[in-house]
């Protein structure tokens, strides 16, 4: 296997113990989540290092990642713009929003960057196929970059997912389970079909190591774009907690090579019908609480026992950021303010984010002279229908 000069193993979240880099999933102790570690004396990058290359994928950081560029699965994802939205600055009292657009990555979604990690894993370990329960844009992703790496790719997605997510996992040539009922339906179908094909390798998320830590290169471009300084906050759609552990690895990871100075506060956005990580903060406590009837039209939101919940509750205190949970029609009404004042295309799971920075600002969590980055997680192309439906109940 080959992989970088700092990549160190992997160790465990829950039991602390150091695990080489053959084995490929969960804790063999415990069956905790596994995290890669890097020796980051080892790390030689600075700001000029980075300035010389161009901006073209998030492999241009792939000294912090376990894999070198030369054996990567990619199609160019990452290298998303970051677009200055100075109409919502004046909207929400600070001095800068910014939309980190990573709806443009090759199948839309933010998930291109794990997948891209992930698959390569998979690759190196020697996978003839890959496999996992999906809200639909992850399975989208798995099933691209399992094609584009010769393997076979069976993705679960409950029936509610969008058609565009269903329809591209055929269109790559994946096996395409659309399960009756919503994620954990999907979580359940798929435990049952890996138990009788024990050679699929699980890109379920947390299961596999390196979906969180493709998910880190988001925040390299993000302080990278603002000449290393650090957003006072970034408010991320927060379903299983991925991208937000990337964030926060990703943070922290700079900042120790010395390439920024601070961290920025993490703001977990959810939707009011499935917000266990909200709550979770809200109520004090450092895990989740499953959500017995979870019901948002943001299907990417929906998971109501999130796999990271502990990261993200811990990375979200440790940065003195916070949640926030808004209703699916001020979500939707989110997506079209943007889309109407800045042109740019929120999925709506994404616009939670925009309608949460909104009542965050509203709340009075922000000072005038902040910098607030919105991410949005998804191409609104995706789900145009649910967003055009939005305009429809106003009566356009
Ligand atoms: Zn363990």
């Amino acid at each position: 296997m080959e992989t970088t000069d700092a990549f160190a193993g992997l160790e465990c979240v829950d039991c602390g113990a150091a695990v080489g880099a053959a084995e490929s999933h969960r804790c063999p102790d415990c069956g905790g989540s596994l995290d890669p570690t890097y020796d980051y004396g080892a790390i030689e990058i600075d700001h000029e290092t980075l300035a010389d290359r161009p901006f073209d994928s998030q492999w241009r950081y792939a000294e912090l990642l376990p894999f070198p560029r030369e054996s990567a699965v990619t199609t160019a994802e990452g290298a998303t713009p970051l677009v200055d939205c100075p109409d919502l600055a004046d909207e929400l009292g600070v001095e800068r929003v910014l939309i980190k657009d990573d709806g443009r990555n090759p199948t839309g979604s933010s998930t291109d960057r794990g997948a891209s990690v992930a698959v390569t894993a998979a690759a190196e370990h020697g996978a003839s196929d890959v496999a996992l329960p999906s809200t639909g844009n992850g399975g989208q992703a798995a099933a691209a970059y399992a094609a584009r790496a010769g393997l076979g790719a069976h993705a679960y997605l409950p029936s509610r997912s969008g058609f565009t997510n269903k329809a591209m996992v055929n269109v790559h040539g994946g096996d395409m389970n659309v399960v009756g009922g919503r994620f954990g339906d999907a979580v359940g179908a798929f435990a049952e079909g890996r138990d009788e094909h024990d050679d699929w390798y699980s890109l379920r998320s947390f299961d596999t190591p390196y979906r969180h830590e493709g998910a880190k290169t988001l925040f390299y471009e993000i302080a990278e774009q603002l000449e290393w300084s650090v957003p006072d906050a970034i408010c991320y759609p927060t379903g299983d907690g991925v991208g937000l552990v990337g964030l926060a690895k990703a943070a922290t990871e700079v900042r120790k090579l010395g390439l920024t100075d601070d961290l920025p506060a993490l703001y977990a956005a959810q939707a009011s019908g499935c917000a266990p990580i909200v709550e979770a903060l809200d109520e004090g406590r450092d895990e989740h609480e499953p959500v017995e009837h979870p019901d948002t039209i943001c299907g990417e939101l929906e998971v109501p026992a999130p796999a990271g919940s502990q990261r993200v509750l811990e990375a979200i205190r440790e940065t003195d950021g916070g949640g926030v949970a808004t209703d699916d029609p001020d979500i939707l009404e989110a997506a079209v303010r943007v889309a109407q004042s800045t042109g740019l295309e929120l999925i709506p799971s994404a616009a939670a984010a925009a309608s949460g920075a909104w009542e965050l600002a509203e709340r009075g969590e922000f000072d005038g002279d902040e910098t607030v980055v919105i991410v949005n997680t998804g191409s609104g192309n995706k789900e145009a229908d649910v967003l055009r439906s939005h305009l429809m109940g106003q009566g356009v």
